[in-house]
């Protein structure tokens, strides 16, 4: 996340242009990489932490720090830079981006920013995303002569693929822009961070838990995540919406139904 007043108030659309290089012989190379505040994606985490070789939970403790985010009290994972002056990323050297094939969705987009708004019409509620440029005083990428359109830098960036995979719990993020959704208790913001980062664990709280017996879940999705990380993530973005009570997400089983109706008289 960048500070407001580098972002240019003009909303753009996909075939907006603009000229930017960024390259390893420019003024500013890894200017950028410093002191800025990055908030990670499911995605983001699965790519880090798979390139690193880590486990979910080892990637978080060693390179993320928790935010609340104000107003909809969302956990969230934050990139942690390093304490040295400067604040550099863990990731930056001289020679630029040593993850730079994993690197995150915000350093992908960078300099343009995207964001999403929640839209009505007669058909219904609809989310519209929209794009802005990011102009940093000690960024020269702008100098440069090289033209593109906000659509040909995201497939340059494959960026694509990021927001594809992220789509489902991108628009829980818009939850924040609800009027007169109550925030999260700490266990929901809990249950929030562990299937929006922490897959590993996700992956035991579904498979060495109570949770299939009590969800009903056909063979095909069980297949799915356990043996696909990004379909996990993206069961995690159905189960989070679910534990929201944003959507009917999941079923219980009809078993377990008729068992807490026969508690409950
Ligand atoms: S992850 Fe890579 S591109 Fe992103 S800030 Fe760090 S060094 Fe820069
Ligand atoms: S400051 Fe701009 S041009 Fe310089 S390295 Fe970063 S993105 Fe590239």
């Amino acid at each position: 996340m960048r500070k407001m007043d580098v972002v240019e108030p003009v909303k753009l659309s996909l075939g907006s242009k603009f000229k930017f290089r960024c390259h390893k012989g420019i003024k500013c190379f890894t200017r950028c990489c410093s002191n800025i505040d990055i908030l990670l994606t499911p995605y983001d985490v699965v790519r880090l932490k798979n390139r690193l070789g880590l486990s979910s939970e080892e990637f978080l403790e060693k390179y993320t720090y928790m935010k609340v985010d104000e107003p909809s009290s969302h956990l969230y994972a934050m990139l942690k830079m390093n304490e040295d002056a400067g604040r550099p990323c863990p990731f930056v050297t001289p020679d630029g981006c040593t993850i730079y094939t994993d690197r995150p969705a915000n350093c992908r987009y960078y300099p343009i920013g995207q964001g999403t708004l929640k839209r009505e019409n007669k058909d219904g509620v609809f989310d519209e995303e929209f794009y802005f440029f990011i102009r940093e005083p000690h960024c020269y990428g702008y100098h440069e002569k090289k033209q593109w359109t906000v659509e040909s830098w995201r497939q340059d960036q494959n960026v694509d693929q990021y927001d594809s995979i992220n789509k489902e719990w991108k628009t829980i993020q818009l939850r924040r822009n609800l009027l007169g959704q109550p925030p999260l208790d700490e266990k929901k913001q809990m249950q929030f961070y562990m299937a929006s980062y922490d897959s590993d664990r996700f992956r035991r709280f579904i498979f060495e838990s109570n949770f299939l017996n009590v969800f009903d879940l056909d063979e095909e999705t069980i297949e799915k995540i356990r043996t696909d990380e990004v379909e996990l993530i993206k069961f995690g973005a159905k189960y989070i919406k679910y534990v929201m009570m944003l959507e009917e997400t999941l079923k219980v089983k009809e078993k377990v139904l008729k068992e807490k109706e026969k508690k409950g008289k």
